[in-house]
């Protein structure tokens, strides 16, 4: 709105048009490749890796482990599947307000106030729904790891794509405060 500002990310550059994600300023360097970096450099864990397999027609898999150097809360953040619902039935799911999330995916914890605690920012859930778009689900642990998992068909998973959003993510995981 006013002035150029710090990206939310590096907390580095000055950049006059930074990229609004997850609610969160990205400058060109980390918005275009530069957000593993970025992440490492503030003692974040973020490691993502593809694969398929098959090659006549490829199930396509994506699956990364991250981190902060902070205590959590135990939730999954899971595109809808037969295990979602499984969960659903046994009241381990938590609502929130947008319905645009629960097209999405579920919630799945038993942690479900620490969980409410982080999900009900604006900011921290258009994070989890970019990785839940990109077909991506997301484990969190209360010592602090995270993990993003998902497989599917017909498209091959944008790994530039899933990395920035996991490191915004990340950044909204840095500052819960229990
Ligand atoms: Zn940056």
């Amino acid at each position: 709105m006013s002035g150029p500002a710090g990206c939310d990310l590096c907390r580095g550059t000055e950049d006059p048009k930074p990229n609004r994600i997850g609610g969160l300023d990205l400058c060109r360097r980390c918005y275009d490749g530069g957000a593993v970096a970025a992440a490492h450099a503030r003692g974040f864990g973020l490691w993502v890796k593809l694969s398929a397999i098959g090659t006549d027609n490829p199930i396509f898999l994506v699956r990364g482990t991250a981190s902060v150097p902070r205590p959590l809360f135990n939730a999954s953040f899971r595109r809808k599947g037969p295990r979602s619902l499984l969960a659903a039935m046994f009241g381990m799911t938590l609502r929130v307000q947008d319905p645009l999330f629960h097209e999405l995916g579920v919630i799945v914890t038993r942690d479900k106030a620490r969980t409410r605690r982080f999900i009900e920012a604006d900011a921290a859930q258009s994070a989890v729904m970019d990785l839940l778009g990109e077909d991506v689900s997301v484990t969190v642990r209360e010592g602090g790891q995270i993990q993003v998992s998902g497989a599917r068909k017909h498209d091959p998973f944008d790994q530039s794509a899933i990395e920035r959003e996991l490191a915004v993510l990340l950044v909204h995981l840095d500052g819960y405060a229990p």
